[in-house]
């Protein structure tokens, strides 16, 4: 189920009408005595292999229960017969619908409408006679079928009307619909059905951050905090209200996966779109056994795939990237270009994660046999190169701060790590992005963190981010980090003020400056060219700290307060007497402040100038360099051990061809890239320096711990396997 994109909407036209006769299954009671007891295999004691499984497929059937003759034409025989041509190890298929219907046998729940077979116990046959797994996707909370029989149990805003999404209706958490309805069903779907996995979605999503007024969740209020549920986030419960509503969210889940872990232990579970870092990034909660998020390549945001990766991956739980076959999203029953899904599934691997892609059946249950033709090239290019991503662990190097603090007084705002991301890809720098548990249990792995605005941080946080430049790490942090608390109190000071090296004065009262860089030790690409910065920005003073580039006002202020001219910026004039970016020797360590909102600033205006800045301030840092990679055309890279190998990836970075403003990007032809320089640092004498799979041995040499080489041409994707 795609965020925000309503997809299944044609479909949806007068459901309510044509399914009123179908009604709520009787109270099922839960009958643990009853329940047979299972064979291991069935108790799916083996939950790696999500890790292990490299070329993976969703099949999507969420098909309103108006559709007559569903899945008439569904053949088993073929659809095995093509899965095992496409290289493909494993599916999801969807055993319950947004609708709330069941393409199964049900007692429990409700069978789909004009389903003549038992569907699901055919796609696990056709699964178990083609050695192939299957994760079953049981789609729950925005429960159509559900609503219309208890129209109580729905989430409903402070008017009292209930919340629709994606013409959907969602239910609330704290009504009985949990153990009413999806606890029985989920008991029934594991007690009858061998699956391999099981994917609970939606679950939360944008409901879980807007708040329901319902008499179940304002009488569980009041008993917890004693008055009624706020209007909204800026009143004084407003943060109390939103980490309650995290937290009915979270223990629904639990139930959920408790129920299911009861009756299969060991079942891998994951619950889609969430604990991937678009809410609350922090350490996902044990009763998940892999992650799961939907990425997208059609908005022009091509980085997804990375920028979730890189976070990801740093988890120490499996995941799975999903993006689907449709150049606009699901249902426009479209087909990405061979060249641009071979890019997506290359993008995985070398973030670490194994492959998958979603697809949809057509309604009758045929397939379009032309995507599996594309998925076959792709997973036949993938089979090539896995063996060099298994059980791979990415090398901590440069990490960017990813704040949960900072995301819950700023309304889950992404675009500053998504700016911070984009800066350091673009420039072939290995990182990954962390949140603030990772940082406090292993900040001491890497060698410099990034922490891009983000304002709100703890005590514990910011203690630990002066240990580690104290003992020789490297920092670059920007505008407001570290001004408030992790409740959103702003302090006197930056908490990391003694660090940087400068004393926050007041914020800088116009709403763009120019940046003029004063050392050349930060000037590359850059020159004398006075930069444009928007946004916040801040009059700092340095107390320790030298100063790398001026804070410069615009021309004109005084005589011209408005625009310069008919809708443009004034140019750079007089000097503000105060540094825009410094650099403070704190212990072993350095740290770079940079006085303005620069990563809000590059997500808004992608300035070149501002990322070369960044990537000069990661340079002067970091004091170990690890890795340098130099090309002509753009190349992400990424840098793994396996076992007592390092494998340097590098990918082709994505050449968009838009006709509609940024969105709509798309991969049709990808060249050949020549000429990659590296520089590695190694820990003794390499035996051998491979590029595969095209197993060319590189030449290389060896000084002072320096590992030089050059990769002569890849194409999309290519390790360089150095054992
Ligand atoms: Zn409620």
């Amino acid at each position: 189920m795609q965020e925000g994109k309503i997809s299944r909407r044609d479909f949806m036209g007068g459901v309510a009408a044509a399914t009123a006769a179908f009604t709520i299954a009787p109270r099922y009671v839960l009958a643990k005595s009853s329940r047979r007891p299972l064979s291991e295999k069935a108790q799916g004691k083996n939950s790696n292999w999500i890790a292990e499984t490299f070329r993976n497929v969703y099949w999507d059937f969420n098909t309103s229960p108006k559709i007559p003759d569903i899945a008439a034409n569904f053949d088993p025989e073929f659809a095995g017969a093509m899965l095992k041509r496409a290289h493909i190890q494993a599916i999801y298929f969807t055993s319950r619908t947004m609708y709330g219907y069941c393409y199964y046998d049900t007692k429990v729940g409700v069978k789909q409408p004009y389903l003549k077979r038992n569907l699901l116990k055919e796609v696990i046959e056709m699964c178990r006679r083609n050695d192939i797994k299957l994760i079953s996707t049981f789609q729950i909370l925005y429960d159509d079928r559900i609503a219309r029989a208890h129209p109580d149990w729905r989430a409903v805003k402070a008017s009292g009307r209930p919340y629709i999404t994606w013409t959907m209706t969602p239910l609330c958490v704290n009504s009985p619909y949990l153990t009413e309805c999806v606890l029985p069903e989920l008991t029934e779907l594991l007690e009858q059905y061998d699956i391999d996995g099981i994917f609970l979605d939606p679950i939360g999503h944008g409901i879980e951050e807007k708040w329901c007024y319902c008499p179940y969740c304002q009488a569980k209020f009041k008993k917890r905090f004693g008055e009624k549920i706020p209007q909204n986030r800026k009143s004084p419960l407003g943060l109390k209200c939103t980490l309650w509503r995290r937290e009915i969210f979270n223990d629904f889940r639990k139930k959920c996966c408790d129920t299911i872990h009861e009756i299969k232990p060991g079942l891998p579970i994951t619950i889609n779109n969430t604990f991937c870092g678009t809410h609350y990034p922090s350490d996902p909660p044990d009763y998940v056994d892999f992650l799961a998020k939907e990425v997208k390549m059609f908005t022009g945001k091509h980085f997804d795939i990375s920028y979730f990766g890189r976070y990801m991956v740093t988890l120490d739980k499996p995941f799975h990237l999903l993006p689907n076959r449709f150049q606009h999203g699901w249902s426009d029953w479209d087909l990405k270009p061979v060249a641009t899904l071979k890019y997506e599934a290359a993008a995985m691997i070398a973030n670490g994660t194994v492959c998958c892609v979603g697809d949809q059946l057509y309604p009758d249950g045929r397939f379009e046999e032309q995507f599996y033709n594309s998925i076959g090239e792709v997973y036949g290019f993938i089979k090539q190169r896995e063996q060099f991503c298994l059980k791979a662990k990415p090398v901590p190097y440069i990490a960017i701060l990813h704040s949960a603090a900072t995301m819950n007084n700023n309304d889950n705002d992404l675009s500053l790590t998504l700016a911070a991301h984009k800066a350091l890809v673009e420039s072939s720098m290995h990182f990954n992005i962390i949140n603030e548990d990772t940082l406090l249990r292993r900040l001491g792995d890497y060698k410099t963190l990034i922490i891009p605005e983000q304002t709100c941080l703890s005590d514990k946080v910011i203690k630990a981010v002066r240990s580690f430049v104290k003992e020789g790490g490297g920092l670059v942090a920007s505008g407001s980090t570290s001004l408030s608390t992790e409740t959103g109190k702003q302090r006197k000071d930056f908490g990391l003020a003694d660090v940087f090296g400068v004393k926050y004065q007041q914020d800088y009262p116009d709403t763009y400056a120019y940046f003029k860089i004063t050392d050349g030790a930060v000037a590359a690409d850059i020159g004398t060219l006075p930069m444009h910065i928007d946004g916040r920005l801040l009059y700092v003073k340095p107390t320790s700290a030298r100063t790398l580039a001026n804070l410069v006002h615009r021309a004109y202020r005084k005589e011209m307060p408005g625009r310069f001219n008919v809708g443009s910026f004034a140019p750079a004039g007089e000097d503000s007497g105060y540094p825009a970016v410094t650099v403070n020797q704190f212990g072993k360590g350095k740290a770079a402040y940079i006085s303005g909102s620069i990563f809000r600033s590059y997500w808004k205006k992608n300035r070149p100038q501002t990322k070369y800045l960044v990537r000069n301030l990661v340079d002067l840092v970091t004091a170990d360099k690890l890795l340098e990679v130099q090309a002509d055309a753009s190349v992400e890279v990424s840098l793994f051990r396996q076992d007592s190998a390092l494998v340097l990836h590098l990918l082709f970075y994505y050449i968009a061809k838009t006709l509609d403003g940024p969105r709509w990007a798309v991969v049709e032809n990808i060249p050949v890239i020549h000429d990659v320089s590296v520089k590695l640092k190694v820990a003794g004498r390499p035996q051998q320096v491979v590029q595969m799979p095209e197993k060319r041995e590189l030449k290389w040499k060896l000084e002072d711990g320096i590992l030089s080489f050059r990769v002569p041409q890849f194409h999309i994707h290519t390790c360089v396997v150095v054992s």
